[in-house]
Formats: C-alpha cells, sequence, structure tokens
C-alpha cells in the first residue's frame, strides 16, 4: 500500500534540523524501516517528516577525551565494522552484527533503534553494560542521560517532544575487559527473544567488575545487578558462573507470548548468560 502524501524536509544543520523537530506536526526520519512501513500501514499518518541523514556529520563515530561518541545517524553496518570500536569499545559492534536483516542493517540507524525503544532490541542490553551515556537535545534542552534512565520504561525512551537523541558515549575498554554478546533469535521474525551483553573486567585472577545487561526476558532491557555482584570477586570459576547466571530471572517479571512461556525466556536467560558471561571472561586479558 501506498503511504499518504507529506512533506519531506531535508535540514542543512543541526539547528535547523532542531527547529524543524520542535514543530509539533514534524517528526524525525534517519532512513525509513519502521516509519515508512507503519505510514504504508496507515498506523502513522504524519503531515511532514524531516530527515537527519542530510545534516553532515551526524554519522561520525570518534574518540575524544577517553570514550567513543557515535553520531545518531550511524547506520547498524557502520557499527559493526568501525575499526574503532572494533579495537576499542567491541561490545557494540559484536551487538550491531545482529540488529537486523540486509537492507534493515545498512540503513537502520543507532539514534532511531535506541529512540524507539523495541523490548526486543538488542542496542539496550549492550548499552546498559556499557553503562553509556545518551546525549538529548532540543530547542530548549540540551542534557546527557545515563542509558539505564533513558530506557527506565518500557517502550518509552526519556525523549520529550522535540527532542533528539544526538550522540551515543560509551567507553573505551583496555584489554584487561573482555565482552561478549549473545542472543537467541525468533527465526519466524528475525528478532531477539532473548539477548544477554557481559563486560567483564579481571585483575590478579579475580573477577574486579562484572557489568550484565539483558534484553527480551522482561518487557523492558535491564541490568542483572544481581548477577554482576554474585560474579565481582570471584576467581570465576565455572561454578562461580553458574551460580550467578541461576539468578538472572530472579524478581523480573518475564514475558510470555507465542515464542514461549516466560519459563522458557527464564531458561534461554540463564544459559546465555552463563555463556556470555563465559565468553567474555576468556576474551579479558
Ligand atoms: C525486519 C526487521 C528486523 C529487525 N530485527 C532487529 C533485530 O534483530 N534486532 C534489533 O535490535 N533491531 C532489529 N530491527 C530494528 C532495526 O534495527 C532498526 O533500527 C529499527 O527498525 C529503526 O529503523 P530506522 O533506523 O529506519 O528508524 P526509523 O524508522 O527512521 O525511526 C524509528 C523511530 O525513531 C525516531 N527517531 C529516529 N532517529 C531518532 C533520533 N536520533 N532521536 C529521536 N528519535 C529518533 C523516528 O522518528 C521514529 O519514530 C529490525 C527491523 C526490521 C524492519
Amino acid at each position: 500500500m501506498d503511504s499518504h502524501d507529506f512533506e519531506f524536509s531535508t535540514p542543512g544543520t543541526l539547528e535547523e534540523l532542531i527547529e524543524l523537530l520542535s514543530d509539533p506536526e514534524k517528526k524525525s526520519l534517519v532512513s525509513d524501516m519502521n516509519v515508512v512501513t507503519l505510514m504504508k500501514l496507515r498506523f502513522a499518518t504524519p503531515s511532514s517528516e524531516a530527515g537527519l541523514s542530510s545534516v553532515r556529520g551526524l554519522n561520525e563515530i570518534k574518540e575524544e577525551g577517553g570514550s567513543i561518541r557515535i553520531g545518531p545517524a550511524a547506520t547498524h553496518l557502520q557499527i559493526e565494522f568501525s575499526p574503532l570500536l572494533r579495537h576499542r569499545c567491541p561490545l557494540l559492534p559484536e551487538t550491531a552484527t545482529h540488529a537486523a536483516g540486509t537492507r534493515t542493517h545498512s540503513a537502520g540507524t543507532i539514534g532511531a533503534s535506541v529512540s524507539h525503544s523495541d523490548p526486543v532490541s538488542d542496542y539496550p542490553a549492550a548499552l546498559l553494560a556499557l553503562e553509556a551515556k545518551l546525549h538529548v537535545v532540543g530547542k530548549n534542552s540540551d542534557r546527557i542521560v545515563a542509558a539505564r534512565d533513558f530506557l527506565s520504561k518500557a517502550a518509552v525512551v526519556a525523549l520529550e517532544p522535540g527532542e533528539l537523541l544526538m550522540e551515543t558515549t560509551v567507553p573505551v575498554e583496555d584489554s584487561s575487559t573482555g565482552v561478549h554478546y549473545e542472543r537467541v533469535f525468533n527465526p519466524g521474525s528475525g528478532f531477539t527473544v532473548v539477548g544477554v551483553a557481559a563486560r567483564i573486567r579481571k585483575a590478579g585472577g579475580k573477577i574486579t567488575m562484572a557489568r550484565v545487561g539483558i534484553t527480551g526476558l522482561a518487557a523492558r532491557a535491564f541490568r542483572a545487578v544481581n548477577v554482576e555482584q554474585a560474579l565481582e570477586g570471584t576467581l570465576g570459576s565455572e561454578t562461580d558462573i553458574s551460580n550467578a547466571a541461576a539468578l538472572v530471572g530472579d524478581g523480573v517479571d518475564a514475558k510470555s507470548d507465542v515464542y514461549g512461556s516466560a519459563e522458557k525466556r527464564r531458561q534461554l536467560a540463564r544459559l546465555h548468560t552463563e555463556r556470555a558471561i563465559c565468553e567474555a571472561l576468556r576474551k579479558a586479558a
């Protein structure tokens, strides 16, 4: 089905884009994957859309002051193959590998994926494990929001009308930190059922830091703090890992749908948490 007629603006500068977004009738449109599908189905009928890709530099990935800053228009493909990210923050490219099939992978952007806040999208698990910071701008706002606050509610992000997710900032990892993203996906939809991002730092033979982000198990992505606490200070033996991973579903209202029951999701989460931690630990120097 064809979409209805609408005006499409291609702002040349960030200021112009923000001005356009401050009009309640307008919305950003990075590529087209979700918005155009919704428009074709007439679930969304905006009278006008503004593109991000016409503003130069919004897809840049650069290292600055000990962190890596990723522009909102950086695509999943760009993130997967960025030499800087692969070398300095490998959890994000590992995660991006899974973010959608061929067409969406090359057109979909990190800014849209995180702003859209699909409860089964892959990035949130990694951004929580990385303790990422998100830079939000609008006509009257300019603030930094921690990923855990940005993603604190299911399918709602900490963006006010007219605001734009500008930059995603992730840390530069050192060689003592090992990372891994592990997921089970639904072959019918291609989307993630349960995804686990693990980030483990080792020193003197012990685990000194553990960060574990989970997507798909509950209505929103979350950090498995109980798993992290059970791991920190241990030697990371098989028993330590399996005891810690067993805690992943505790106190979590696990989702249940046609793909699988809440109990099945809990089991998948335990298994993949164990695997993700083992792999991350193996990669830590
Ligand atoms: C078939 C299919 C399979 C997929 N599988 C997966 C998967 O396995 N894992 C996964 O993680 N994802 C998956 N996705 C999602 C995909 O990764 C896209 O990122 C997602 O669809 C967003 O698409 P887009 O970049 O074209 O955004 P758009 O459709 O252009 O935008 C989505 C929404 O975000 C808003 N928006 C865009 N950019 C910003 C910004 N910077 N600030 C504020 N708001 C913004 C738009 O206004 C719109 O409301 C899949 C998508 C499809 C279609």
